[in-house]
């Protein structure tokens, strides 16, 4: 991608160009060092005890996966969800997006990340050189809790193995974890997200290489963030293979 065209995605994001301190340099063997934040809220995982709810949907394909998600009742969310929000993208994508759950808007239409997050994230997207087609984009969750508020604990591990089948049928090069509820859920922890980022994790009991960045909700109220979570960006770069991606 051209300097010219990255630095037009970059403004969209609103990041100022002039702080050219932290502007992308991956080095030669694709490496970039990235330092955890100082960020975030308190633990996803608390002392809530874990609710061990188990589905096996492990010979399942695409279709039958998500008639699966249309017609589930393993959670209470199914009583006041307009639409599950499946997921969207491309089913053979090297990079694999995971927020935390449908907000209004998605529950209205059944798509995740619409609206001005959904745009930011698309803007964060076209900054690497990825179109938002060409990454397969899911939620930890595939029904809106009530008010957005967080998930519950519960809701995460009846709705885990949709994810974790989604998973393994995309079998991504990355998945990148959006968000402290996403980062905590996938990797069962309670860490901060602060000092999850700048390291690859893995999934629990999946071979898949994890990074963890900010959601772009929050980076829409926080927008001091976005350097921080475009050093993430450059992380993706430098773990992705090259490829088809514009
Ligand atoms: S959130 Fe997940 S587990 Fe709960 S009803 Fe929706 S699809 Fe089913």
């Amino acid at each position: 991608m051209q300097e010219s065209t990255r630095q037009q995605y970059l403004q969209a994001m609103g990041i100022q160009l002039w702080e050219s301190r932290w502007l992308p340099e991956i080095d030669e063997a694709g490496s970039v060092a990235v330092k955890t934040g100082d960020i975030e809220p308190e633990s996803l995982m608390g002392e809530e005890p874990v609710v061990d709810i188990k589905h096996d949907y492990s010979g399942l394909g695409w279709s039958e996966l998500q008639s699966k998600v249309e017609s589930c009742e393993n959670c209470h969310l199914h009583e006041s969800r307009i639409y599950p929000v499946f997921g969207a993208g491309d089913q053979n994508a090297k990079v694999m997006l995971i927020g935390e759950a449908p907000g209004a808007e998605e529950d209205r239409q059944g798509e995740p990340f619409i609206g001005q997050a959904g745009q930011l994230l698309n803007q964060m997207l076209l900054a690497i050189g990825f179109k938002r087609e060409h990454v397969y984009i899911t939620n930890i969750l595939k029904c809106r809790p009530p008010n957005n508020r967080d998930p519950e604990t519960k809701e995460i591990n009846s709705c885990e193995s949709y994810l974790h089948r989604q998973i393994t049928l995309v079998a991504p090069e990355l998945v990148v974890a959006l968000g402290r509820v996403a980062a905590q859920s996938l990797l069962k922890s309670s860490t901060k997200l602060g000092d999850l980022r700048g390291q690859l994790h893995q999934v629990q009991g999946l071979s898949i290489p994890v990074l963890v960045t900010y959601h772009p909700a929050y980076l829409l109220k926080n927008p001091l963030e976005k350097r921080k979570a475009w050093e993430d960006l450059k992380f993706v770069l430098a773990n992705v293979s090259k490829g088809k991606n514009e």
